[in-house]
This record gives C-alpha cells, sequence and structure tokens, in this order.
C-alpha cells in the first residue's frame, strides 16, 4: 500500500490520476476502513490522505451561500457558530452522529461519498438542495447538485475526483430533524427525516423533505413536498404528508437492521412529528436515544 498526504487539491488531484482506480482518498476513515483488506496481498491500493488540505477545510459565508469544507468534521459544525446560525439542520444532524470520538474525525466529505443511504449529513444537505464543488485533474472544479451526486449509489465519485467543499444557500426558514436508531454508539439511523420550511402564518412555503435510510440513498419526499405546499400547518395535515412520503416516495428496503414496512412506518411518523415541530419552534431535533 502507498501513502501519500499531500497539501494542495491540485497535488491530489495529481494522485488520484496517476493511481486512477487503485487511489482511495481518506478523509476521518471511520468508513473508508472497512473497505481496505490489510495483508491482502493482492488489492494494490495509494491511500491519498487530504487531511492536510487547508482549502478544504472551514466553514465560512461566501454571499447567499455557507460553504462548508469537506473535511468539517461533525464535531467542528456543531461548534461553528456560523454553521449554527446559517445552517441549522446540518447541524442538528451532526450532532445526531454516533459517539463523541466518531463526530471528532467523521467529515463532511466522507458522509457524502460513502454513498450510504442513512447518512444523516447527506440527508439535511438535500433537504437545504445544496450544491457540491467537486474537482479533478481533468476540469479544475465543478458545481454538482447534492440530489444528483446522491441518486447514484456508491461509488458517489468517478475516479480520479474530489469533493472540495459543499454551499449551503442561506435563508429564513424552519427546520427539523428526527431520527430512530437503535445503539446510537454504534449504528447509522434506521430511518431519519430532515425537513425545512417556511411558515407564512401558518401556511407552509418552500418546503422540503429528505429521508435517510428509506431507499438505497438518501432522497427527497417529492410527492410530500408537492402535497404540502401552500397548505395550513396543522395536525392533519402533518398525518396526512406522513402518508404520502411513506407511501409514494419512500423505497425502503429490508435489511439485517429492519424490515421495510417498520421503515415504511418509521417514514410517516418522523416526516408527521417533523412537520409538527417546525409549527411549534423554528429549530428542533429529536432521535430516540
Ligand atoms: C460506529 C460508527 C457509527 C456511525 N454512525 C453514523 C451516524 O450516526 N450517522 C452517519 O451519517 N454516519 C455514521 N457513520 C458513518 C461514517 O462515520 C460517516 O459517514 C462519516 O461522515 C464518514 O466520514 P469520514 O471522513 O470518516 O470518511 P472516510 O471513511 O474517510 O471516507 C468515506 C468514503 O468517502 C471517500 N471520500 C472521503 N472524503 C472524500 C472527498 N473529499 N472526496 C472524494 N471522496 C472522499 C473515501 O475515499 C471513502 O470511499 C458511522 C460509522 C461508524 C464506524
Amino acid at each position: 500500500m502507498l501513502y501519500f498526504e499531500p497539501n494542495f487539491v491540485d497535488e491530489a488531484l495529481v494522485l488520484l490520476d496517476r493511481f486512477g482506480p487503485d487511489a482511495r482518498v481518506l478523509a476521518g476513515g471511520t468508513r473508508l476502513r472497512f473497505a481496505l483488506h490489510p495483508g491482502d496481498e493482492a488489492e494494490k491500493i495509494a491511500l491519498v490522505n487530504v487531511k492536510r488540505i487547508s482549502d478544504m477545510r472551514g466553514i465560512q459565508r461566501a454571499g447567499a451561500f455557507l460553504r462548508v469544507g469537506a473535511l468539517a468534521t461533525a464535531a467542528a459544525l456543531t461548534a461553528d457558530e456560523q454553521a449554527r446560525t446559517f445552517a441549522p439542520l446540518l447541524v442538528r444532524a451532526a450532532e445526531s452522529l454516533g459517539a463523541v470520538q466518531l463526530r471528532n474525525v467523521a467529515t463532511v466529505g466522507g458522509n457524502i461519498c460513502s454513498g450510504d443511504p442513512a447518512s444523516d449529513l447527506s440527508a439535511a444537505l438535500l433537504a437545504y438542495d445544496a450544491r457540491c464543488e467537486v474537482a479533478s485533474s481533468q476540469e479544475q472544479s465543478r458545481i454538482v447538485a447534492i440530489e444528483q451526486l446522491l441518486s447514484k449509489r456508491a461509488p458517489i465519485l468517478a475516479s480520479g475526483e474530489l469533493l472540495v467543499a459543499v454551499e449551503i444557500p442561506i435563508g429564513e426558514h424552519r427546520c427539523a430533524y428526527e431520527k430512530v436508531m437503535t445503539r446510537r454508539a454504534f449504528e447509522m439511523a434506521l430511518v431519519a427525516v430532515a425537513a425545512r420550511c417556511r411558515l407564512e402564518g401558518d401556511t407552509l412555503n418552500d418546503v422540503h423533505i429528505a429521508l435517510a435510510g428509506a431507499g438505497e440513498t438518501p432522497l427527497r419526499a417529492a410527492g410530500a413536498e408537492a402535497w404540502l405546499r401552500g397548505r395550513r400547518l396543522d395536525e392533519a395535515t402533518a398525518t396526512e404528508a406522513g402518508r404520502v412520503a411513506a407511501v409514494h416516495d419512500a423505497k425502503p428496503v429490508t435489511d439485517h437492521r429492519a424490515g421495510a414496512e417498520y421503515r415504511r412506518h418509521l417514514v410517516s411518523v418522523l416526516t408527521q412529528r417533523a412537520l409538527l415541530s417546525m409549527s411549534s419552534s423554528p429549530t428542533s431535533a429529536r432521535s430516540n436515544l
């Protein structure tokens, strides 16, 4: 196994280009380590540890966006004042991640690029309609909608590509994060719902709902969003939106952790809860642990 620690994005891109499909980007390593097989002599790997690249760190406002470097950790997000102000939904999702040891190293970029269907940060970014800055040696950098990236199953990025940052549009909205999991320190969500909206009086506008653990990728509950637009937010509306999300939007699978029908039920309940909590509080988050 070869190991590199580039200092700049360009340097990392040269390495990714040179080693092609044998190259692996290493960020926090919490997910990648399961994909490596030490001792397997047939496996040729060039590990590209990107942690020294300062351009991929940092959380700062850039015009109408909050720019979050791909190397920002869940802990950095929860501690950052600008993130708390401009991206509270992402902060709530980051707070829900694993144990403190995990939050200290798990990065936003790794969360997206691992392609896990139950990724918390990816779900929150989906609800924000965030956009991603992707660099490769072929083209310096391109902007891709997060929905487009996440709609693919892993690998999310092509060989030679590097996720540099995500950009979250800044705006006034209410938000809620609801999550059910079994063993917080060890496992990801069974299902999580990230929601944001604007309320004019009690009328819903600009509703965004993203589901984690409800399909083969994190996904938007487009049917429920369309049904909610312009409606009054009350218990009956929230219950029906939960039903629409569960029946029309969710595409849950059965695995060793939960059955598809149970996940569908969770989508319904958590969507309803997220909507109702947005009516009573501008920002809320709840998980079952
Ligand atoms: C015990 C445990 C509990 C967990 N609990 C949760 C949880 O509650 N919620 C949750 O969402 N996740 C959870 N995870 C999953 C994981 O920790 C997160 O997805 C984390 O954010 C991954 O980030 P990382 O920096 O460790 O990624 P890494 O492991 O370094 O990388 C993951 C993948 O992404 C690629 N990659 C990383 N960064 C980039 C980049 N900038 N550009 C291109 N490719 C890149 C890597 O090559 C690799 O394929 C858990 C994991 C463990 C082991």
